[in-house]
Formats: C-alpha cells, structure tokens, sequence
C-alpha cells in the first residue's frame, strides 16, 4: 500500500477513537416514527430526558413521520454511526419486514442495539357518540355497518395497525381505515368524531379515557391495569384471543463504536432506574422492562423472536404494502 495512504488511514482511526473517547460532546438526537405527542414520543421523551444528566449532553427530539416508522427506520440505518442520532421505535422494527414487500434496511443487519424500554398495552376506543357501549355491541355495529365504520391507525406497520387488523379478524369483519402520521393527529380526530375506532397504547388513551373524551371498550391485556381498573380485558369483553403487548426499544446505527454504544447503554439503564420516569410510565399503563432486558443482547434476541413469531400471523392475514 502507498505508504502516504496509509499514514492517512491511521490519522483518520486515530481521530474516529479519540472523538469515539469524548462523546457526546454535542445534544443527541432521538429520532421517533410518528407525530409529536404520541405515545412513541411520549416514551422517546420520557427516556431521552431521564438519560441527559448521566450521558452528559442534552437529547432532542425529531418526529419523522411515515411509512408506518419505516422512514425514520431507514434514517437511522443510513446515519453516521457516531452515536448522534438514535432511534426509539416500538413492535413496528419486527412487523415491518413482513408488512412491506420492499424495505431498504434490514432491522437484524443495519442497526444496533441499545436495549428494551418497555412494554404497553393498548386500548380499543371508539368516539364517544358511537352507538355501543362494549366489545359486543361494537362488533354487531361493525358489522351492519361495515362500510361505514372507520379505523384509525398509524400507517401500515404502526402498532395502531396492527391491534386494528387483530380486532378485525377476531371479529371477522373487514373496515375501512384510514392512516394518519400518528395516533397523536388519530386521537384528536376520535374526540372530534371524524373516526369511529382506534386501537392505541396506553400511553396515549389514558388521559383521554380518564377525562371521558373517548369511550374504551377493551385493554389488550390478560390482567386490568391498575391506572385503568375499570376497563376490562379482551377476554372479559368476550374476545381472548384479542391481546397484543408493545415493547419500545432504543437502536443506533451499524458499527457505532463500542465506547459510544457503551455511553448509550449505560445511560438507557440509568434512565430506566430513575424512580420519576417509572412513576410516568406506571401511571399511562406501561411497564419498564426488567433489568436483564435493558442491554443490546436482550433486544437483539427479542426483536429476532417477534420477527419470526409476526410473520406466520401476518402472511396469513395477506396484508402488504409496497
Ligand atoms: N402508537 C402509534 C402506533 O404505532 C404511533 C404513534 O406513536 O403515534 O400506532
């Protein structure tokens, strides 16, 4: 090798290492899927402040909308991988690769891991000025009234999607729906009565429950949520199989140098610990993963099981999109 070139080479790994070393020593940024307010944002929120003080930077939020999260994914994959810019994403980095037929990154090959946030239920709303009053009633509706009744979601790949297309099998009735940026925008137009149904997480209904804005009918859950005691599960609302749980995780960009990686780790776990963030959490209904769950490996090995359980569910469902 020209020896100039090499010298070269060196002084750029030797630069790499030291800025690797410093890091941060500018704000880090989480990129979220969906639109401000959400419950993706509330949850990269909600992390990305309770890991400022120990990463020792601050952490600033970017909504990029679209594709049901698989914009933002792309954009991650394709970012330096210098620890500048992360992502907090939820079920959707596993249901993706079934859900579109092309996608330009590959969840198991171009990220890496930072580690599992939590895990949220989600609630099955409808308007408030519906005619029913329980899963029961809902689905006799939905299904006189089948192309009538509208079902918001995220966009395909959105867990908003995902909980929608369950309801409609387990209630064996197809409806018509209609994306949104996030389920921030699909809420307030629940409240407004310009949707009929919307299946979301906790994180985003229960303030809006509690304040009677939206009438819920189920919580995808075996067990009642304490912040939520009157709703009842899915199998006591008369659909068992209706149960879908959302895990959040934090992912950088391939090859992020270990120290950096490290940084973003140990930061993630000091967050999860931190006693305001779990009392946040508690009170929307989700719960913070345990210790064990809160490392790279455990994301990496759960993400691979949700790919593989998601694909047999989604292929028989035969929902694509290019
Ligand atoms: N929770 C939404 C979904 O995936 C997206 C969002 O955070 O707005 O349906």
């Amino acid at each position: 090798m020209n020896p100039s070139k090499l010298i070269g080479g060196l002084a750029l790994a030797l630069v790499a290492t030291a800025a690797a070393a410093q890091y941060p020593t500018k704000p880090v940024t989480i990129v979220v899927p969906f639109a401000a307010g959400g419950p993706t944002d509330t949850v990269a929120r909600s992390v990305g402040q309770a890991m400022e003080k120990s990463l020792g930077a601050n952490v600033i939020i970017e909504n990029k909308p679209g594709a049901g999260g698989t914009i933002a994914i792309a954009d991650i994959a394709r970012s330096p991988a210098d620890g500048y810019r992360v992502l907090v994403h939820h079920i959707g980095m596993a249901t993706a690769p079934s859900l579109y037929r092309k996608l330009p990154f590959d969840p198991l090959k171009d990220l890496d891991y930072v580690g599992l946030i939590n895990d949220v239920p989600m609630t099955l709303l409808v308007r408030s000025t519906l005619p029913v009053n329980n899963v029961k009633e809902l689905a006799a509706y939905a299904k006189q009234n089948k192309d009538k009744t509208t079902l918001a979601n995220a966009g395909i790949g959105a867990a908003s999607h995902l909980c929608g297309l369950l309801f409609q099998q387990a209630i064996e009735t197809d409806l018509t729906t209609v994306p949104y940026k996030g389920t921030a925008p699909a809420i307030t137009d629940l409240i407004g009565g310009q949707v009929d149904i919307l299946c979301d997480q906790t994180t985003n209904t229960t303030e809006q429950i509690k304040a009677g804005k939206v009438k819920a009918l189920a919580l995808t859950a075996p067990k009642r949520l304490d912040s939520l005691k009157d709703l009842p599960t899915s199998a006591e609302a008369g659909l068992p199989g209706f149960e879908l749980s959302i895990w959040h995780g934090m992912y950088a960009p391939k090859n992020t140098p270990k120290p950096v990686l490290d940084k973003l780790v140990a930061a993630l776990q000091v967050a999860l610990k931190d006693p305001a963030l779990n009392k946040r959490f508690a009170d929307l209904g989700a719960t913070t993963v345990t210790p064990d769950r809160q490392t790279p490996d455990a994301l990496g090995k759960h993400l691979k099981s949700e790919i593989d359980k998601w694909a047999p569910i989604i292929k028989k469902a035969g929902i694509y999109a290019d």
